[in-house]
């Protein structure tokens, strides 16, 4: 008999790992070097564990290897408290939970809240997870556009016309993956005042936020609506540069009582998966405090912004390619101009780039951005590696789908 995959999976898809990183791994095996621009994966760049997060982590391992609290190691709990009170927020160590990564905190929040038919607001583009999630729950992405020739801002009336009485939650990427877009405290203010007048509860995931450029300034969503109930999601994975640690939380701020029963849910799901990954637990409170050593990639004279600002002059030098230059996180997300490029399918164009080129990028209809007209880059690997890359991305456009 034949073994079928559930139709749960039915709308489930995630690109940015999906067959075009199989044909790359084909590739690869058959001995060709390919540049991995797909993954906002900072180890894979060369960049190392921050020492004193190793040395946290090292010197607990020994007594790490038992089960934990399902919600997570209270000091980590307590820093993850310390640091929203600095911020303003108030919670408890009961309102946060520690998660493999953030990865899993998105899906647990969905499955707890979502019924078959009930309606996620999520940006496009967006991280994929987050669409992936909702469909996996049960529930069904419903897309608001983000305005491109606005620097990519929420269009807070594009919210507003696809609200329904099955519409639960609001989700907000800040900073934005893929765009790199960094919402103000206006914007903040607008999308948190759609869920206040339609009883939305809010989903901010805000693992980038201390990766800025150029002045930017982040404002954790949790602080414009007090009154609100926000779902703040941060973790180890990209401030720190520690994905393969798989660390991550979930700090449910704002009021609860009349969230008691989605609570308890969490809490359930929490326990069922026993506790997060207890080693790199020990390395939260650590990252959380004193100096960050992310600052000095992304300040003027850092190497990620250096990355950032070589891949932006190089992609926007191509006939046909714009590209919003982005204020926080790790990608651009080019446009290619339709009238320059005939692109029916992109997920086919990116694979054609790695056939012909050796590069694999993530085509934007992977971040359900609903036109085949943009593509994202990874702003991690060295300038060297980026130029070599979109060097060769320009030379396989010039002449590809042109009339
Ligand atoms: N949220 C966003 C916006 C991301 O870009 C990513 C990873 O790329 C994640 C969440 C997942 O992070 P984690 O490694 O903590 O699971």
């Amino acid at each position: 008999m034949q073994v079928i995959q559930s139709t749960k999976l039915a709308n489930v898809c995630y690109e940015i790992r999906g067959p075009v990183l199989e044909e790359a791994m084909r590739l690869e095996a058959a001995g060709h070097r390919i540049l991995k621009l797909n993954t906002g994966n900072p180890a894979a760049f060369g960049f190392e564990c921050p020492p004193e997060i190793l040395e946290d982590i090292l010197r607990n391992l020994s007594g790490a290897h038992g089960y934990g609290d399902a919600k997570g190691l209270l000091s980590a709990r307590r820093a993850v408290v310390q640091h929203y009170q600095t911020k303003g927020i108030d919670l408890d160590v009961e309102d946060v939970y520690l998660g493999n990564g953030v990865s899993e905190l998105i899906q647990m929040s969905m499955q707890a809240l979502l019924d078959d038919g009930d309606e996620v607001l999520v940006p496009a583009p967006d991280y994929p997870l987050w669409t992936a999630s909702v469909a996996l729950a049960g529930g069904t992405a419903v897309h608001y556009r983000c305005d491109e020739q606005a620097d990519w801002m929420p269009d807070l009336a594009d919210i507003e016309r696809r609200i329904t009485d099955r519409t639960k939650a609001l989700v907000i990427i800040n900073p934005n993956n893929p765009t790199g877009a960094v919402y103000d405290d206006e914007m903040l203010r607008g999308l948190t005042e759609i869920a206040r007048r339609h009883g939305l509860v809010v989903c901010s995931d805000e693992i980038y936020d201390r990766i800025l450029y150029d002045g930017a300034t982040h404002t954790p969503t949790a602080t414009i609506a007090p009154d609100l109930m926000v779902l703040t999601f941060n973790g180890l994975s990209k401030n720190y540069r520690v994905a393969g640690y798989r660390s991550g939380w979930m700090a449910v701020c704002g009021p609860k009582a009349h969230a008691s029963s989605y609570i308890e849910g969490l809490t359930i799901l929490a326990n069922m998966r026993l506790c997060a990954n207890m080693p790199s637990q020990h390395a939260v409170a650590t990252a959380l405090g004193g100096r960050q050593s992310i600052d000095d990639l992304v300040l003027p004279g850092g190497r990620i912004l250096e990355q950032r600002d070589t891949a932006y002059e190089l992609l926007t030098q191509i006939p046909g390619v714009t590209c919003v230059k982005p204020k926080g996180a790790l990608y651009l997300f080019p446009r290619l101009d339709p009238k320059v490029y005939r692109i029916k399918d992109d997920r086919q164009m990116v694979l054609d780039l790695l056939r012909a080129e050796k590069i694999m990028v993530v085509h934007g209809t992977g971040f359900n951005w609903p036109e085949p007209d943009h593509f994202r880059v990874v702003t991690l690997p060295t300038t060297e590696d980026l130029t070599d890359a979109v060097t060769r991305i320009a030379h396989f456009l010039d002449g590809y789908g042109q009339p």
